[in-house]
């Protein structure tokens, strides 16, 4: 029998209001993109149009990253770079390369090249049924981040039927990006959420950090088991409990770890990390969830990382 959940859910934003301040300006912006709900509200002058740009602003990047819309750049490497090198924009050659070296310090527990498996498994068919050892020992061969070339703009592969996934990485990207313009505009107090990433700017209502509940995985969605405080940093969440499916009583999920190619299996079914960019917490919080905590906490010093939390399948949760 198969089972299939969906829900968006992950962190909660306590005190939404902004009571105290009736004259501050205030605007919200939703949309869908990057395969969720996208929420920002910002507070000052200029409000409603720097919401707009900042939604704006990561449907760029979605157009830019995404491996699902042809017109992308990473579409057109995953179709060419293994024939020749292909040339790339600065931004994206950015995003690739900074997400390499993170490749490397996680030694592969994150690999953006994660794609021929992200596809095997795909979590997000009619009826989603676990491959065989077969299809992932084949699946597993294309997944290798070192195999990647990324030299004055031009990337390359090194095998055919390599791709690369930027699921773990390209929102916090474009959150970050999008908190870029909400400054460009002069915002200092801000909240934005998409999907399980959230940027907190400044100051809520309660001129005092803002206050973020982390999703109780096992509770109803909007109880949290804890709350962190947020003043111009990222909280961000991943976790086994949101994107997966259910077969004959096992939970499949979209995290892989890339060495076995199959879903993650350290005990962990959330993790979420606080740091100043969202970019770093996403990838962060993918790696951690593959590696473990024991794992992460040899190698937790190479990274910018403010607070860590996870849930274990025990439903006990550990801050760091
Ligand atoms: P995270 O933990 O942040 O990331 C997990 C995701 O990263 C997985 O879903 C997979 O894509 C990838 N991943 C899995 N294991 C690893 C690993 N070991 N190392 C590195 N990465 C890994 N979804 C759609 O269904 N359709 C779309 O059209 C679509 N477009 C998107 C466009 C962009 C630019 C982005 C950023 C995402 C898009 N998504 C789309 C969603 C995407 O496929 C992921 O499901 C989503 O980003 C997962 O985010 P998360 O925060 O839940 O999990
Ligand atoms: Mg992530």
């Amino acid at each position: 029998m198969i089972k299939k959940f969906w829900c968006f859910a992950l962190l909660i934003v306590l005190c939404f209001s902004f009571s105290s301040c009736a004259k501050t300006k205030k605007a919200t912006e939703s949309a869908f993109c990057l395969d969720t709900m996208i929420n920002i509200t910002c507070y000052g002058q200029n409000a409603s149009e720097a919401a707009k740009a900042a939604v704006s602003e990561i449907r760029r990047i979605e157009f830019l990253l995404s491996p699902y819309i042809e017109t992308s750049e990473i579409y057109q490497i995953n179709h060419n770079a293994h024939k020749s090198p292909c040339k790339i924009s600065d931004e994206t050659a950015f995003v690739i390369g900074q997400a390499l070296e993170f490749c490397s310090l996680t030694d592969g527990a994150f690999d953006i090249t994660i794609k021929p498996l992200v596809d095997l498994w795909n979590i997000k068919a009619e009826n989603p049924i676990p491959p065989t050892d077969e299809k992932v020992n084949e699946a597993k061969q294309k997944v290798d981040y070192s195999l990647v070339t990324l030299k004055d703009g031009f990337i390359s592969f090194a095998k055919e039927g390599m791709m690369i996934d930027l699921g773990g990485a390209a929102k916090g990207y474009a959150c970050d990006k999008a908190v870029e313009i909400l400054k460009s505009y002069g915002i200092k107090n801000a909240i934005l959420d998409l999907g399980g990433n959230i940027y907190a700017m400044g100051q809520s209502e309660k001129k005092a950090p803002w206050r973020i509940g982390l999703q109780d995985p096992s509770g109803e969605r909007g109880e949290y088991f804890d709350v962190v405080e947020l003043s111009d940093l990222s909280c961000v969440t991943s976790g086994s409990y949101e994107r997966y499916f259910e077969y004959d009583g096992k939970i499949y999920h979209h995290i892989i770890n890339p060495h076995t190619g199959k879903c993650a299996d350290t005990g962990l079914i959330s993790v979420s990390v606080v740091a100043d960019s969202s970019f770093q917490a996403d990838m962060l919080s993918t790696a951690i969830f593959v590696m473990g905590e024991e794992e992460f906490e040899k190698i937790k010093d190479n990274f910018s990382i403010k607070k860590y939390v996870v849930v274990d399948k025990t439903n006990n949760w550990r801050a760091y």
